[in-house]
């Protein structure tokens, strides 16, 4: 039987925006040591822009845009989906569209698609070629990256043939939500499968205590459970499909309320408006019905 406590502490959070799907996630949040966070559409908006690019062709820039839009458009992903938008109002009203077969996504790395039998791969330094990536424009990803950009390469037969560098905004409250829990002496983590100097960027700007790069999605399990090897008592806060195993490894898994229907169905806790500065307040409520109790 649920005690009167954790009822009014179920109730209250629901009149605040977050979301308990049972009375033993609110006394389990009371013992939260360490949180683990998504990057993309936790901590960011999740909504990528293309801000810069480079193409090796002035002469093949059309050409490059228009495979690159054939391919990105079969990928949900969020930088495929702002990938897409750009060479769209790039491209002439007349350039004939191009046919791209066989394409596949690769999971945490990016796509592939053949143009006339040429192979076109699309995503990060590591899937493409890391060495000539950093090659390429004198380095200009590395420097891009630094600013907390994200960079997608594109490479054909001849080799690397062009870049896109994508920016996505941490949210307006992620600082303020961040500071909060490391003031309350909790450890924060940000899990990404972005590269390590785009990453540390943006852990830096968020304020977060460590952070992890180029974590594929079936590593952000295995690094929660090793938190929980140091911490016992562990949330991780995510938004999609991806984060959903992590969700379900942590004491508490926390959805954003606008992320996936998988990652809101495995979570144990949902903020409803995305509000990340509501768990410093979810987890007061829990300590005190935890005395109350
Ligand atoms: P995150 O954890 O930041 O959401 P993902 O694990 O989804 O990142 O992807 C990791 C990296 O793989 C991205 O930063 C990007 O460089 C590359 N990538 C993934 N999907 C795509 C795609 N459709 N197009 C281009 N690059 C991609
Ligand atoms: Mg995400």
């Amino acid at each position: 039987s649920i005690m009167p406590a954790t009822l009014s502490a179920i109730s209250n959070g629901a009149k605040n925006g977050v979301l308990f799907k049972g009375g033993v996630h609110v006394e389990n949040l009371a013992h939260i040591k360490a949180i683990a966070f998504d990057k993309t559409g936790t901590l960011t908006n999740g909504k990528p822009v293309v801000t810069d690019t480079y193409f090796d062709s002035e002469t093949k820039k059309e050409h490059i845009l228009a495979v690159t839009w054939a391919i990105e458009k079969e990928s949900t992903h969020p930088l495929a989906e702002a990938i897409t938008a750009h060479c769209k109002t790039q491209l002439e009203k007349n350039t004939s569209p191009i046919e791209a077969a066989g394409i596949t996504t690769i999971t945490g790395n990016g796509v592939v698609g053949f143009v006339n039998q040429e192979k076109w791969e699309i995503g990060k330094a590591q899937f493409v070629d890391e060495e000539e990536a950093v090659r390429f424009a004198n380095g200009m990803g590395t420097s891009l990256a630094k600013q907390g950009k994200t960079i997608v390469y594109v490479k054909n037969s001849s080799g690397i043939v062009a870049l896109f560098a994508l920016k996505d905004t941490i949210r307006t409250d992620t600082k303020q939500a961040i500071r909060a829990l490391n003031k309350s002496g909790i450890h924060t983590v940000m899990l990404t499968g972005d590269n390590e100097i785009t990453a540390k960027a943006i852990a830096e700007e968020a304020g977060i205590a460590a952070y992890i790069a180029e974590c594929l999605p079936e590593e952000k399990v295995n690094h929660v459970k090793e938190l929980r090897k140091t911490y016992q008592n562990v949330a991780m806060v995510g938004d999609g499909i991806n984060d959903a195993p992590a969700l379900a490894t942590a004491n508490v898994g926390i959805a954003m309320g606008e992320g996936t229907d998988v990652a809101l169905e495995t979570a144990d806790v949902v903020l409803m408006k995305n509000d990340l500065p509501k768990i410093t307040d979810a987890i007061s409520l829990s300590s005190r019905m935890n005395k109350i109790v």
